[in-house]
């Protein structure tokens, strides 16, 4: 079984776009548990209308709770928190839950032992039947941290469902930028998919992403969506890929068939699969084919 992941250090260069439509492919021939790691924005599910087949809570964080029944309102643990995450109500200290880091230091100060620190509630795992394919995402709720805890439940969760339908791929839609759910995305895939635009930003953020795949040693793929935007900026990132010794594994052309089929919440290759889009992300698919198999053909 292999793990591809697809990363992009800009947001909205279209990677879950591209992810969504190369499950549609690789779910037709091989057994695939696409996995939804941005865990911020999760929306592979979405393009499928796939159904939820159920749903768990995962408590990756920790904060801070307060027994009133102990408190002596000496209001030390105010004074100490250095996020700000305790305010006084009606001459009692609150904590603001959102922004609790779970440090602790308000617990080790309090005189009276009435603070503790707990495991959290800061998001979901949902799982959604595709046909043969499943889909697991992580959701993360609205203010939570840890997300990179998150997406190691979501992998978890994925390599114990690959391992239990005897899967051929996990296809993983990781999150935009470089910190910890990006880290967490990474670890343990066999094969990175790192997807960009012909512009100065997306450029940047590719650059500084990619010293983070680095530090994993992942042998690395580069995609250039909307490719034929702007000329010079497509060939200073195939300049860049020939100094890092990276292969461009395929063009996709600017194409009004993506949005659209994104209205549609299709992926563009069941929306319009003779589209210039779906045609350069089935070349896509057919070298992941050949990944998947470790063969020439993908037989
Ligand atoms: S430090 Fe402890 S006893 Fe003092 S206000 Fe805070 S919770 Fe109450
Ligand atoms: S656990 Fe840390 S962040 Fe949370 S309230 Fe206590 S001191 Fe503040």
């Amino acid at each position: 079984m292999k793990e591809i992941v697809v990363l992009s250090g800009k947001g909205g260069v279209g990677k879950s776009t591209i992810t969504a439509s190369l499950g549609a492919i690789l779910s037709e021939k091989y057994r695939v548990v696409m996995a939804d790691t941005d865990v911020d924005a999760p929306n592979i599910a979405l393009f499928f209308h796939a159904a939820l087949k159920k749903s768990r809570d995962i408590r990756a964080s920790e904060k801070a709770f307060i027994d009133y029944g102990k408190c002596s309102g000496c209001l030390k643990c105010v004074n100490t928190c250095r996020f700000s995450s305790i305010v006084i109500s009606h001459d009692k200290p609150l904590v603001v839950p959102f922004s609790c880091e779970g440090c602790g230091a308000c617990a080790i100060v309090c005189p009276e032992g009435a603070i503790e620190i707990k495991a959290a509630r800061n998001g979901k795992i949902n799982v959604f039947e595709m046909g043969k394919a499943v889909i697991i995402s992580g959701e993360l709720s609205i203010g939570e941290s840890s997300s990179g805890r998150l997406v190691d439940e979501v992998k978890t969760s994925a390599r114990s469902e690959a391992n239990m339908m005897g899967a051929d791929l996990i296809l993983i839609d990781g999150p935009p930028g470089i910190g910890c759910p990006v880290i967490a995305s990474i670890k343990g895939s066999d094969y990175v998919i790192a997807v960009t635009e012909p512009t100065p930003a997306a450029l940047n953020d590719l650059k500084r992403f990619l010293e983070v795949v680095a530090y994993f040693n992942i042998p690395t793929g580069i995609v250039i969506n909307k490719s034929d935007i702007h000329i010079k900026s497509n060939q200073a990132i195939r300049e860049f890929a020939v100094v890092k010794g990276m292969s461009v594994l395929v063009e996709i052309p600017y194409d009004i068939s993506v949005p659209r089929s994104i209205a549609s919440a299709l992926p563009v290759v069941k929306a319009y699969p003779e589209s210039s889009a779906s045609k350069a992300i089935c070349e896509l698919a057919d070298k992941m084919k050949s990944m998947i198999t470790g063969t020439q053909n993908g037989q």
